[in-house]
């Protein structure tokens, strides 16, 4: 394979979609020595059938909002490969999704969940729906109205959606009770649900809770732990509150949080109080951040984000692309020592380039912020043997499973001077499982 060939043919054969050939573009070149050691991989023209997702679902939802307005989405579900396991992957409900975002975060999806060591393929869907400033009602008819296309293309042992932005226990909640109604049965279809209808204990925590987790076997490499540690997190959602949570109890301090309007800075960290209120506001009100910073007294930027405050650890929890070079320079000139991604893609190639150069710590999400789905991998699980697992025992598979990944990332990862390339690791290790399992399966 020459990589530079395979992306130059994808971007001409699939133009217009920027993210699906900068998350193409990052794997390609990790694993392409790799590859290259396997003729038999080229033989089978693995790259092509590994880039190009199985197929892609697109079409459109008709809802009426509270004032009886009609109105209109678009809805997707990219069923991007299924070689180890049924696809599987979160919605996203927001207005800037498309085509090209589903299809970088479906690629990425199939790695991950190949790192996780369950038997999950990749996949990912949502809309350009944004719930902000919907009423709850509103969100249930468009729940409602995308689960009637959707539920035709997925299945417990075909294809397992979940949340991500803009979906949370309401969202699968609403979605699970569509999905029933069609079906006529009840399966575990959807991940992410309520307790009491089969969702796993932790699975809310999990992203947030195993970034931390890996964070900390990062940390160990270097001798070192959270106590302490000065950590800038962005966004405000699930992943970024639960991965606070987690940097308090292990001693470390948050100084900033954010959402898609501006961040805050609190020089004295946020505590568990605070950060109940800030679950609150954002859970319950679905208010804006600028809200804490008007109750607790500190700073608050609008329009920016909080990587040009100084901290030790970086956290990005929010969305793709959310640091670019610049930011990055800043972030390692302030003396960061670590970055650990809860979003997915988080970082731009140039602030990956910046971080690796320095030699610092540098997580990419397909390791980091894999605590999620394996969740949800546990979720399927207890579905399927009709159990429900204790707190502790999802807790302890969960730091298990993330301990696992990190020590795959040290293996294909690590580099004669010592350094470890997590990018590498993460990569390499994801596609040597997918590409045995694709081979061993025959052309199809
Ligand atoms: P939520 O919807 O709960 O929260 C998203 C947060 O990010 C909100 O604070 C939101 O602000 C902010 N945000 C969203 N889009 C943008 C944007 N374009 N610019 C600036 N800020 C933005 O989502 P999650 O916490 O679930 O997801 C966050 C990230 O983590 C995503 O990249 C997701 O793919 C990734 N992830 C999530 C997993 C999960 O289990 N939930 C699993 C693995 C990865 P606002 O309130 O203004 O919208």
């Amino acid at each position: 394979m020459n990589a530079q060939q395979v992306l130059e043919d994808l971007k001409r054969r699939f133009p217009n979609e920027p993210e699906y050939h900068q998350a193409v573009e990052e794997v390609l070149f990790t694993i392409e020595d790799e590859y290259n050691l396997h003729p038999e991989f080229d033989k089978a023209n693995l790259i092509e059938r590994l880039c190009i997702p199985d197929r892609v679902f697109q079409f459109r939802i008709t809802w009426a909002d509270d004032k009886g307005n009609v109105k209109t989405n678009m809805g997707y579900r990219v069923q991007h490969n299924n070689a180890i396991g049924p696809y599987k992957g979160g919605l996203r409900f927001h207005a800037s999704v498309n085509l090209s975002i589903l299809k970088f975060l479906a690629f990425e999806q199939t790695f991950k969940n190949a790192l996780t060591t369950l038997p999950m393929g990749g996949g990912k869907g949502g809309s350009d729906f944004s719930p902000r400033g919907k009423s709850s009602m509103e969100v249930m008819r468009f729940t409602q109205a995308f689960m009637l296309e959707l539920w035709r293309h997925i299945g417990p042992d075909m294809d397992i959606p979940a949340g991500d932005i803009g979906v949370g226990g309401r969202e699968v909640g609403f979605m699970f009770g569509m999905y029933k109604k069609l079906t006529r049965e009840f399966t575990g279809t959807l991940t992410g649900k309520g307790q009491e209808f089969g969702g796993s204990l932790i699975r809310p925590e999990a992203t947030g809770y195993g970034n931390i987790y890996f964070l900390m076997e990062m940390l160990k490499t270097k001798g070192t732990d959270l106590k302490g540690k000065v950590c800038l997190v962005s966004g405000s959602g699930n992943v970024a509150q639960y991965t606070t949570e987690k940097v308090i109890e292990l001693g470390g301090k948050v100084v900033t949080m954010s959402d898609s309007d501006g961040y805050i800075y609190d020089p004295d960290g946020i505590d568990s109080e605070k950060l109940a209120y800030i679950m609150e506001l954002k859970n319950l009100y679905r208010g804006r951040i600028r809200e804490y910073a008007e109750h607790y007294g500190c700073k608050y930027v609008a329009g920016a984000r909080p990587w040009s405050e100084k901290g030790d650890i970086a956290l990005p929890s929010a969305t793709q692309n959310e640091i670019d070079g610049d930011e990055a320079k800043e972030l390692v000139a302030n003396g960061v020592m670590a970055v650990s991604e809860g979003a997915n893609m988080p970082s731009t190639p140039e602030a990956i380039k910046v971080f690796q150069d320095a030699k610092i710590l540098y997580a990419p999400g397909k390791a980091a912020n894999a605590g999620g789905v394996s969740v949800s991998g546990l979720e399927m699980t207890q579905n399927s043997i009709r159990l429900s697992w204790s707190k502790e025992e999802v807790d302890e598979k969960l730091k298990s499973i993330m301990k696992n990944i990190h020590e795959a990332c040290v293996k294909y990862g690590t580099e004669p001077d010592g350094y470890i390339n997590y990018v590498k690791g993460a990569n390499v290790a994801g596609f040597m499982k997918v590409a045995h399992a694709m081979m061993a399966q025959g052309v199809v």
